[in-house]
């Protein structure tokens, strides 16, 4: 990576994904820098989810849309630019990153684009488990629980595909 000019007068600061921790990160640093060095935070999806009330959705009916942060309102008038896009590459030695729709100069880089659930690390547990952490499974997992007459239950966490170990023992325990 090329470095940063030390005359520069101000940075192009980019932060990738709308989650917990791009939007912390865009906050402390927007918090803690001149307002000439410019924020940007970039995220696959115009809203973000909070996955951490995800029990709410199962065991409370709250709507998932309920958990929806609309990213560009949080951000309007903030001096953090939003721009819903999804991060393809980094060009490194362009202190640059493409993404879907274009690219963009950084001199500082934040990536924040979050875990992946690697359903294949464990065989069977994305045919036969249900996730109360992935938000494309959340409605499926609440139908589940719902549906369950009788029979054995098994909860359980680790093994790298989930975010929060404490949310399956919470769900087993409800
Ligand atoms: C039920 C539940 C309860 C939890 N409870 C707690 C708790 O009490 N306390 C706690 O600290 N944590 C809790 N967690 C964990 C917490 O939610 C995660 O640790 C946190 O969401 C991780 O944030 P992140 O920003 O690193 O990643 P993520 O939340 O995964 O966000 C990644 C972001 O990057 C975006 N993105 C991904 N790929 C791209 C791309 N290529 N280009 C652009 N954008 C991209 C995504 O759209 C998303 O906005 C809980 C999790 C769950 C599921």
């Amino acid at each position: 990576m090329k470095m940063v000019g030390i005359m520069k007068r101000f940075f192009d600061i980019i932060i990738v994904g709308g989650s917990f921790g791009g939007i912390k990160s865009a906050w402390d640093l927007r918090n803690k820098l001149p307002r000439r060095h410019r924020i940007t935070l970039i995220s696959d999806k115009p809203e973000t989810i909070i996955r951490a009330s995800f029990p709410r959705v199962v065991f409370e009916d709250v709507p998932l849309e309920e958990l929806a942060l609309d990213l560009a309102r949080n951000f309007r008038g903030t001096g953090i630019e939003f721009i819903p896009d999804r991060l393809v590459r980094i060009d490194q030695t362009g202190n640059q990153i493409i993404t879907a729709e274009g690219k963009h100069k950084f001199d500082f880089l934040v990536i924040a684009t979050g875990a992946r659930h690697a359903y294949e690390l464990i065989p069977g547990s994305r045919e036969y488990a249900r996730s109360i952490c992935d938000p494309s499974r959340i409605l499926e997992t609440k139908k589940a629980i719902l549906d369950f007459r009788e029979g054995d239950f098994y909860s359980g966490v680790g093994a790298g595909y989930t975010p929060c170990d404490g949310p399956p023992w919470k769900c087993s325990w409800a």
